[in-house]
């Protein structure tokens, strides 16, 4: 049965199957030195027009935690939003694989920083007795499912030049933030949201977009990511059958089919954010950009739905119920889901 509770909920799409079979055909180099990696590193470089430099990693925790400890010493710290996935849900991985980095929290806007936020942080103290600030993490798209426009994100480098800080965009809905914004203006493309903006590392999410696993991380200064595959084998990292989680984007780089699925999730939202919004006694908590609705019901009805069968999450952000769209939803899910919180509504009246 399909779900919103995540869109890692979903299986593999079929471009990524199609790879992770080409990749299966024979023996291949270990540990990153097959052909499937080197093809799927010169596409990141296409996909993303520069010479960046990229490594494979299993999941987003590792991606956010290595690219933060690269740019952190332990006296420093990294500033992002009290909503941002790398306070809330990794466990303290950014500080233990930075030894201690401490993480600053900034007022945001809808899950967004800002430039007044970065900076009420810095100027906070100049001297040896508190943390200092080092690195910015933005989330594109960001925990509330909203989605940085490219002013906003000037505004981001505005702070990060201003105060010297280096910046890290955790990716893990990239895709959809990138697909959000063609919908307005569709000759924005993957560099206008990093590298020009000032990003100089993107942990790239894998497993949301249709990928089995794998995240990738990609450095824009590739000279700052001397020494990265090292912190990668130590912190168990390094995949020796890495072409099962390079081949994987090929699949889904190739043709923009990232971004076709990424628009798909993204519209499934908006059809489930209009049918929800024809029910009077639902409340929406955040403006929909990307592929999340988030919704405030009552305990008793969230009760009702999961004694039902669907699953959905009610911790993330700032409370609410977060309805997740992924590549493969289908527009019957998000009907019969309407049509039982309908009744659950009037149940529970
Ligand atoms: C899912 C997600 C990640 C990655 O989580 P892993 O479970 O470690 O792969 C990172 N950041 C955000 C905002 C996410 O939603």
């Amino acid at each position: 049965m399909q779900q919103f509770a995540s869109d890692n909920y979903s299986g593999v799409c079929p471009e990524v199957m199609e790879y992770l079979n080409k990749a299966n055909q024979s023996h291949e180099p270990s540990y990153g030195e097959d052909k499937w990696t080197a093809e799927a590193c010169e596409l990141f470089r296409e996909t993303f027009e520069t010479n960046c430099d990229v490594f494979f990693v299993f999941n987003g925790t590792a991606a956010n935690s290595l690219s933060l400890a690269t740019y952190c010493q332990p006296y420093h710290s990294m500033i992002c939003s009290r909503l941002a996935h790398i306070e809330t849900d990794e466990c303290g991985a950014p500080e233990f694989f930075s030894h201690g980095s401490k993480i600053l929290l900034s007022e945001s806007d809808n899950g967004k920083l800002h430039y007044e936020g970065i900076k009420e942080l810095v100027n906070k103290r100049d001297d040896v007795h508190y943390p200092k600030p080092k690195i910015v993490s933005v989330t594109q798209t960001t925990e509330v499912g909203t989605v940085y426009n490219l002013q906003e994100l000037a505004e981001i480098q505005r702070a990060t030049s201003e105060f010297k800080l280096k910046l890290h965009m955790d990716g893990a809905r990239f895709a959809n933030a990138i697909s959000s914004l063609q919908d307005k203006n569709p000759s924005i493309a993957a560099k206008d949201l990093t590298h020009k903006a000032g990003v100089d590392v993107l942990s790239l999410g894998g497993s949301k977009n249709g990928l089995m696993l794998g995240d990738a991380v990609v450095f824009f200064n590739p000279e700052e990511a001397d020494e990265f595959a090292y912190r990668c084998k130590q912190a168990g990292q390094l995949a020796s059958k890495m072409r099962y989680i390079s081949a994987q984007w090929l699949g889904i780089l190739k043709n923009d089919t990232w971004l076709k699925y990424a628009r798909h999730a993204n519209h499934c939202a908006n059809y489930l954010e209009q049918e929800l919004k024809k029910i009077p006694e639902i409340l929406l908590l955040f403006p929909r950009e990307a592929n999340s609705v988030f919704v405030e019901l009552p305990q008793t009805v969230i009760a009702a739905m999961h004694q039902k069968g669907w699953k959905f999450y009610t911790f993330i952000g700032e409370g609410g119920a977060r309805l997740m769209c992924s590549w493969d939803t289908q527009k019957e899910t998000i009907d019969i889901f309407v049509k039982d919180l309908k009744a659950c509504l009037i149940e529970n009246k």
